[in-house]
């Protein structure tokens, strides 16, 4: 009986504890996103947001761990979006990947770099979404 208790107790603790996990994270980020809003215009800060919470709408970031790439075939991953090699989007690489995702933030000196690399990363999604469609109707 008093383990059951125990048992309880603790769950109790662990669910408040990523509870509270995740209010963090998520003021934390919303913290972040007003300090890219600076340097950033709206959408490239949504962006950035977006590649560093793991959130771009990929299949892999929604429960899909397993999802392929629907250009070459390789696992599907954010970090995959910046070193895809069979988009014809050009100009992404991990190191610009890094410098996005970077525990402190993305770096004010870099934002020009930060800026492009934003957009050619939604460039590359409408190219994976038109592929994505075409792949769903033509097989
Ligand atoms: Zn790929």
């Amino acid at each position: 009986m008093q383990k059951k208790v125990n048992d309880t107790v603790n769950k109790e603790i662990m669910e408040e504890s990523s509870q509270k996990t995740k209010l963090h994270n998520i003021s934390r980020a919303n913290a972040e996103l007003k300090n890219y809003l600076k340097d950033l215009t709206w959408e490239n800060s949504r962006t950035v947001f977006e590649v560093r919470t793991h959130i771009l709408k990929l299949n892999s970031n929604y429960g899909q761990k397993d999802e392929q790439c629907y250009i070459c075939g390789k696992q599907e991953t954010t970090r995959h979006i910046f070193e895809c090699e069979g988009s014809t989007v050009k100009g992404l690489t991990i190191e610009r990947y890094k410098q996005m995702i970077g525990k402190e933030g993305p770096q004010t000196d870099d934002m020009n770099s930060v800026s492009q690399s934003a957009e050619i990363v939604r460039k590359k999604m409408e190219e994976r979404s038109k592929i994505k469609m075409m792949v769903i109707k033509y097989g």
